[in-house]
């Protein structure tokens, strides 16, 4: 069985334990290697959301910056413990990020300039909000929308993870079909948008996880779902297993069976973030830009 995880969360974020705790329970399991990467979740206020408001509730409000200096500094502090770390433990430990991408041009101009400065071993692309009339709305918003605004906020979504997909700047994709959590976007009328995505992905030569957290809302399907990942093997776009831990007894959790799927799909798992060795970490290729 795979013997890494590069989708992983730590305490500061939202996770349970500390990197130090983390990195314990993997030598223990005798991996090879971890990837942290916590959220770097940048939106001018994002304090007066309403998601803000159930977060802070949960005391994982931490995970939200209004500004890029504030999410920096946050990291900073992450990158020197994981370096501290890594020259104590002599264990192979990656620094990551899991953004959230927004297709504003100055969101852009902000991360490009943070991600200079903190200098990750990969990033992860990810979509949890929906941007509507601005402001954000997370999958509990959009459970109790009226089924008008579930519909428009769904198709928001898919283009969202398209933009990000064709941004380049992102070593891969997460859960890209997350917003099923809530029982929403499940019927065969949502695969024309599934479809367009995975063609934008592979145009893009863009990567994604199969993340076994879904497992815990389904017993037959990861994020992505089936559906998408046999999308995704026919126009061989390559994939990485991720746990998304968010405590050390959820390291490797259902990865025996998101491998067995991947095996029966036909699907080609990575076991690192690769980077195209001829694109730059930064491409500043065109952006589509949807807002
Ligand atoms: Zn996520
Ligand atoms: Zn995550």
């Amino acid at each position: 069985m795979q013997k890494f995880s590069f989708h992983t969360h730590t305490s500061g974020f939202d996770g349970q334990n500390t990197e130090a705790e983390m990195v314990e329970a993997a030598i223990k399991l005798g991996w090879e290697k971890i990837g942290f990467s916590n959220h770097f979740i940048v939106y001018p206020g994002i304090e007066n959301t309403k998601m803000y408001a159930y977060a802070k509730q949960g005391e994982y409000n931490s995970i939200y910056s209004s500004t890029f200096e504030e999410a920096i500094d946050k990291f900073i502090a992450h990158y020197a413990t994981i370096d501290r770390l890594k020259k104590e433990t002599g264990f192979p430990i990656y620094k990551g990020m899991e953004v959230d991408f927004f297709a504003h041009p100055s969101w852009r101009e902000g991360f490009e300039k943070a991600v200079t400065i903190l200098k990750p071993d990969y990033t992860i692309g990810s979509a949890h909000f929906i941007e509507y009339q601005n402001t954000l709305y997370n999958a509990h918003d959009l459970k109790n929308a009226s089924p008008e605004e579930q519909k428009l906020l769904l198709h928001r979504y898919w283009q969202n993870v398209r933009a990000a997909a064709s941004s380049n700047l992102f070593d891969f994709l997460a859960h890209l079909d997350l917003m099923k959590k809530t029982g929403l976007g499940l019927g065969s009328e949502w695969m024309k948008e599934e479809k367009a995505t995975v063609r934008t992905i592979a145009t893009a030569g863009a990567k994604v996880e199969i993340n076994t957290s879904g497992y815990k809302f389904s017993p037959t399907d990861p994020y992505p779902g089936r559906r998408i990942l046999k999308m995704l093997a026919t126009y061989h776009v390559p994939v990485l297993i991720n746990d998304d831990a968010h405590k050390k007894s959820a390291l490797g959790a259902s990865f025996d069976k998101a491998e067995a799927l991947a095996r029966q799909i036909g699907l080609e798992v990575l076991t690192f973030p690769r980077r195209s060795p001829k694109t730059p970490f930064i491409n500043h290729g065109n952006n589509q830009i949807l807002i």
